[in-house]
């Protein structure tokens, strides 16, 4: 009989949400990072081993083998374990789903890491005489296949491809049908391009660079430059001599789909393929590029907020740009800032992060203000354009049509009759915001959120933005049975059909998120933008990030008065930021441009300021506004929250947590403070009666020591068995 495989006592982060490790035996071979394949309650799961040769708490004789060690090679590093383990203590979350987190979804559920390789295609047979003339016909394939006749020989990968071209699925299937490319791997090392050069830098660039670069080991810089100052170039320049230096650069955005011209830039420009871990990317990519990452092989990793854990051995630089951005927290599960997770893996590397944003968080301006980053500047736009003129106007007694006033209306017939265009700004889409009948005031209520139903012309329904309820829209109203019915207020959806009328020689495209969910057209609209042919845009707030579009001469706001008085302490920053990004876009070229804000409080102090001052000086003010009231970024918050079918559980939950909280707060004399417990903003949502508690000290690490053991009891409360909880540490939204 062989002998029984050694086994050694083994600490593994089970994939699932609990907040404790689990003892295993393993073979000898295991080693801290590699995953195993576990018996675990009725089931199996997946883990990361910890640590090997533990002195388990257990009888070794009660620990039971793992069913499988499911890497030869640890994936995670002890560096890596060590930084994704910071994470989980201070965002209070399961180690086990930090870990699950941090890896693609193939690897997560314990499937084998792909074989190295880029998944690419190259040209197969030539095309016959009548394939040639079905292609003269289909453009986007004429085009790809172009493209694989100027690149390498061996071939592009699919990401250089879909970079160039967008997505290109159907393109490359209709092609490989008719046999005319292949599909293969291509080594790694990709025969790089050369790298186009960029302009020479101006003063207050090249001295970013040399700040960003001229520091020891870690070295937290904010680089706050106005919209079209030439950051991107800061970005391109650091990175260079980063990666000539043989170090690995990440850089974090917002949203990739939105602005594909980056990574076309930082490709071109630096002359190599940039591993981009994009929402579009397959499984099977998504982990061959994670693969690619962790071996040190990619010199240039761009991705959202979760790239923020992307293994990479040898990193030199960390680049945010948009800083400012909420995307970069995630608002649920594990609830973790990108940015302040780039910060520690900075620290840990010894590395400089580069926050960019042309309006920076009250956080990071106030992190600059106190010393801890390095504040740089780029106050002029670069090139020959001219930062664009801002004007309010009073829209309190204009006949507004479709929400646009007729000062406004004049202003865009001259800029599209001298040929140029126009944005128009909405934050809100579909045709109007609330259904209501004129005969009683009755408006169509959410049935399951505090909220009202939008009217969607279109679709004709009626559809809640909080749960996704739609609903038919009524021919009557329910409660008096009046028929005059008629939405209310000023979508999206409103404006482009006035537009269409008003401005019909002049082709106008909508874009959010109804506009644009099916995959590829935002794209498609945004090249549409650039070429020209779209004259109008109108859309949210997908259009405030980070595009260029040179042609537009004129932007305009339609509504900013809902964010002036919003009811969260970040609602005025939002909005300064907001304002300033959508501003930016306006005369990015050689055109000069023009801002209008349509607004019903012109004499407002904050509207005012941000015009004649700019975001830096409103961000100042409002600096002092929360030093004052002792708001965040001079203190430092954790928010608990709870919701259940039942508003009593919630509550009941809620002042539970509370009382075991100040009795904590008492015994370890942490001071905390408590806000709460106090319904949401909007109590009910999808259903759900939603109560909260807000923690605050001015102490960061006095939070911390607290959380940790008020979560063990308020782990031990018996709750009702449909009732959820969470904390969210440095909460974004505390409503
Ligand atoms: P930001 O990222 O701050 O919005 P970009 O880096 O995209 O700004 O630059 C805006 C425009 O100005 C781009 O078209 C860019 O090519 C150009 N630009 C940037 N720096 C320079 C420079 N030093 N000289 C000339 N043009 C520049
Ligand atoms: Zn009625
Ligand atoms: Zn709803």
């Amino acid at each position: 009989m062989p002998s029984p495989p050694p086994q050694i006592p083994v600490r593994i982060a089970v994939f699932a949400p609990l907040r404790r490790l689990f003892d295993y035996l393993a073979p000898g071979s295991a080693r801290p990072g590699m995953r195993a394949l576990l018996p675990f309650g009725q089931g199996q799961r997946v883990g990361v081993i910890l640590q090997v040769d533990i002195r388990s708490e257990l009888d070794e004789s009660r620990l039971k083998p793992v069913r499988q060690l499911l890497d030869a090679e640890p994936l995670f590093s002890s560096d890596d374990l060590a930084f994704l383990g910071w994470a989980a203590a201070y965002y209070q979350h399961p180690l086990g789903e930090v870990l699950a987190t941090a890896l693609p979804a193939l690897l997560r559920r314990g499937k084998p890491p792909p074989p190295a390789g880029l998944e690419g295609w190259a040209l197969h047979s030539p095309p016959s005489p009548t394939q040639q003339q079905a292609l003269a016909r289909a453009p986007r394939q004429h085009q790809l296949l172009e493209l694989l006749r100027d690149g390498p020989k061996a071939g592009l990968s699919q990401a250089d491809l879909r970079a160039r071209l967008g997505p290109c699925g159907p393109v490359l299937k209709a092609l490989a049908e008719k046999g005319l490319i292949r599909p293969l791997l291509l080594p790694l090392d990709l025969p790089r391009q050369t790298a186009e050069p960029g302009p020479e830098l101006m003063a207050q660039q090249r001295q970013a660079v040399e700040q960003i670069l001229g520091g020891q080991g870690f070295h937290p810089c904010l680089l706050h430059g106005i919209t079209g100052s030439g950051k991107t170039e800061v970005y391109l320049a650091a990175s260079r001599a980063v990666i000539q230096a043989g170090g690995q650069v990440l850089v974090l955005v917002p949203e990739i789909a939105l602005t594909p011209q980056t990574t076309e830039r930082f490709a071109r420009r630096l002359g190599l393929t940039p591993l981009v871990l994009h929402s579009a990317l397959n499984e099977r990519e998504r982990a061959l590029a994670w693969i690619q990452a962790s071996r040190g092989e990619a010199a240039l990793v761009l991705g959202t907020r979760s790239a923020i854990f992307t293994p990479l051995p040898r990193l030199g630089l960390l680049i945010l740009d948009e800083e400012h951005d909420l995307s970069f927290k995630q608002q649920d599960g594990f609830r973790y800032s990108a940015r302040d997770l780039a910060l520690v893996r900075g620290r840990r590397a010894a590395c400089p992060v580069l926050l960019g944003s042309a309006t920076p968080s009250l956080e990071s301006l106030h992190n600059a203000r106190q010393g801890r980053f390095t504040l740089l500047r780029l106050e002029q736009r670069a090139g020959a354009a001219q930062p664009p003129q801002v004007q309010l106007l009073d829209i309190r007694s204009a006949p507004l049509q479709a929400g646009l006033s007729p000062a406004l209306l004049d202003a865009m017939q001259r800029e599209l009759a001298a040929d140029n265009q126009v944005l128009l700004f909405l934050n809100r889409r579909g045709y109007a915001p609330v259904l209501i009948c004129h005969d009683c005031g009755w408006i169509a209520p959410c049935p399951h959120c505090d909220a009202r139903l939008c009217l969607h012309l279109a679709e004709q329904r009626l559809s809640c933005h909080h749960c996704g309820q739609l609903r038919r829209i009524p021919d009557h109203c329910p409660a008096c049975q009046g028929q005059r019915l008629s939405g209310h207020g000023v979508g999206t959806e409103q404006v482009e059909a006035f537009l269409a009328q008003r401005f019909a020689a002049f082709p106008c495209v909508r874009i959010d998120r109804d506009s644009t969910r099916r995959q590829g057209s935002l794209q498609k609209k945004l090249e549409g933008v650039r070429q020209g042919s779209q004259r109008i845009l109108l859309g949210t707030q997908m259009l405030a990030k980070g595009h260029d579009f040179p042609q537009v001469t004129l932007v305009a706001m339609l509504d900013v008065d809902q964010g002036l008085f919003g009811a969260d302490f970040r609602a005025t920053e939002r909005m300064a930021q907001l304002l300033t990004q959508v501003a930016g876009r306006a005369g990015r070229a050689e055109r000069p441009g023009r801002v209008l804000i349509q607004t019903r409080y012109p004499d407002h102090p904050l509207l005012r300021q941000l015009i004649e001052q700019g975001y830096g000086a409103c961000a100042e003010e409002l600096l002092q506004e929360r030093q004052q009231a002792q708001l965040p970024p001079f203190s430092h918050q954790a928010l608990l929250r709870a919701d259940a079918l039942q508003a009593e559980q919630a509550e009941a939950f809620v002042q539970q947590a509370l009382a075991l909280g100040q009795e904590l707060s008492q015994k370890l004399s942490q001071g905390i403070e408590f806000w709460g417990p106090a319904p949401a903003a909007m109590e009910r949502r999808a259903g759900r009666h939603r109560q909260q508690l807000l923690l605050q000290s001015t102490s960061r690490p006095r939070l911390q020591a607290f959380l940790g053991p008020w979560l063990e009891r308020l782990e031990a409360i018996k709750a009702p068995a449909r009732l959820r909880w969470s904390i969210d540490v440095d909460p974004l939204e505390t409503l």
